[in-house]
């Protein structure tokens, strides 16, 4: 059979540990023997990362905004322990930080549902895509540690010269206190109302969003602001001919809402929400390994990534020669939302249907009851229908039905 051709490289960016082993892996069984490979590769492994002062990590960011399509294996975010363990000359920061930064987007994380994992809340019936802004907040805040007595103030000098000035605490305590200062840009939080909007428009599903606007009348009013008014005067008609809606609510009251409902919508989520808020339904829904991402540029560029971390546990065991049994779906589903994405800008129909038939293949050996440990302990199939494998064998059993779907 020839291979599947493609026009425009995808931005491959490299990962750590167990996730970069599979990542080999699933290169070598599912992808290099059906398509010609075009891609142009970026190694954002800790080494790598140490050796280039962490421009890599800069570099393939920009690369994704040039090609407009990248697919990313997990990485390590660096702590002390990392620190000592690499032998690192600095904290670097954490990958997907700075590439969301540099691509300025929303992540979209939905979950792969497949028969015989049940999600726990048995009234979730479709899926709950969680829409996270990727930029700012907390993830780009700055901190003091004032463990004195003092004062703490936020101040804002404007342009023209005009100072405002709050006071955020006088400690007077000997102990004093923390703080911190965070920041959003008007322009990113529209950026972010309208990926949402349009997200919900192609994939007709009704956007809810929340914040704690009650509490937080300058900051949080804002997102809910600049959401209103980009949806009055831009989407309404649009979700109204679509025959679907935009909600908002306290961030509380939609956790309640959420919990109560079928599923299919979109759930925007400010970007602590979105961090915490897309762990819990992940895995509320199975498994962390068994959820796509998808990070979406307002100019549309895309990175597609997995949403667990490198599984280090599983690496040291690999490492001792120990059999694993990693689950590879989210990592495999990374690549299919790339290459189709890259099947559909490029106008590659066989691209595309090459992306459709792997993630079938997945879906169908998961199914066929061969899975890996983490699925093998919470499927609902009958004990006797369930073949728990390991890291590879499971690769191959996708393997041989993707051949068949061919
Ligand atoms: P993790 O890699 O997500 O793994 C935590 C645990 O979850 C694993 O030990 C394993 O449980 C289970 N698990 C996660 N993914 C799995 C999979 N694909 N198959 C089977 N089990 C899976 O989180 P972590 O151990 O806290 O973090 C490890 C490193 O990943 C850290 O250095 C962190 O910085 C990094 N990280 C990267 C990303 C990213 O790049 N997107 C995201 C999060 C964390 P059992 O051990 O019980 O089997
Ligand atoms: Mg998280």
């Amino acid at each position: 059979m020839a291979k599947i051709q493609m026009t425009t490289p995808l931005v491959e960016m490299d990962g750590d540990e167990m996730t970069r082993v599979l990542w080999q892996v699933i290169k070598d069984e599912l992808l290099l023997p059906f398509v010609d490979l075009k891609t142009e590769y970026y190694d954002l492994g800790l080494e790598k990362r140490e050796e280039t002062k962490d421009q890599i990590t800069v570099d393939s960011a920009k690369a994704a905004l040039k090609y407009g399509v990248a697919v990313k294996c997990a990485t390590i975010t660096p702590n002390a322990a990392r620190v000592k363990e690499y032998n690192l000359s600095e904290m670097w920061k954490s990958p997907n930080g700075t590439i969301r930064s540099i691509m300025d987007g929303t992540v979209f994380r939905a979950p792969i549902l497949v028969k015989g994992i049940e999600p726990y809340v048995k009234n979730w019936t479709k899926p709950i895509t969680i829409a996270r802004h990727a930029y700012g907040d907390v993830y780009k805040g700055v901190e003091i540690k004032c463990f004195s007595k003092g004062t703490a103030k936020l101040v804002f000098t404007a342009e023209d010269g005009t100072v405002s000035e709050e006071t955020i605490m006088e400690f007077t305590e000997p102990e004093g206190g923390v703080i911190q200062g965070m920041h959003n840009r008007c322009n990113s939080i529209r950026s972010f109302a309208r990926s949402c909007m349009n997200y919900a428009l192609d994939t007709k599903q009704d956007l809810w969003f929340a914040t704690k606007d009650t509490i937080s009348k300058k900051y949080d009013h804002t997102f809910k602001d600049i959401f209103a008014e980009v949806y009055e005067t831009e989407y309404k008609e649009r979700f109204e001919a679509a025959g679907i809606t935009y909600f908002y609510t306290l961030i509380d009251d939609i956790v309640a809402r959420v919990i109560r409902s079928e599923g299919g919508y979109i759930w925007a989520c400010k970007n602590y929400d979105g961090d915490v808020m897309s762990d819990m339904l992940a895995t509320a829904f199975g498994s962390l390994a068994m959820m796509t991402s998808v990070l979406v540029n307002p100019d549309g560029k895309y990175e597609y990534e997995a949403a667990h971390g490198t599984v280090q546990r599983h690496y040291y065991q690999h490492l001792e020669g120990k059999e694993t049994s990693t689950n590879s779906v989210a990592t495999i589903f990374a690549w299919t939302g790339a290459l189709n994405k890259r099947g559909e800008l490029d106008n590659l129909p066989e691209l595309q249907k090459f992306a459709k038939a792997l993630e079938k293949a997945t879906i169908d050996t998961i199914e066929d009851g061969y899975m890996t440990k983490d699925l093998a302990l919470i499927t609902t199939m009958p004990k006797e229908q369930v073949h728990k494998v390991n890291s590879v064998e499971f690769i191959k059993q996708i393997r041989s039905r993707l051949e068949k779907l061919l």
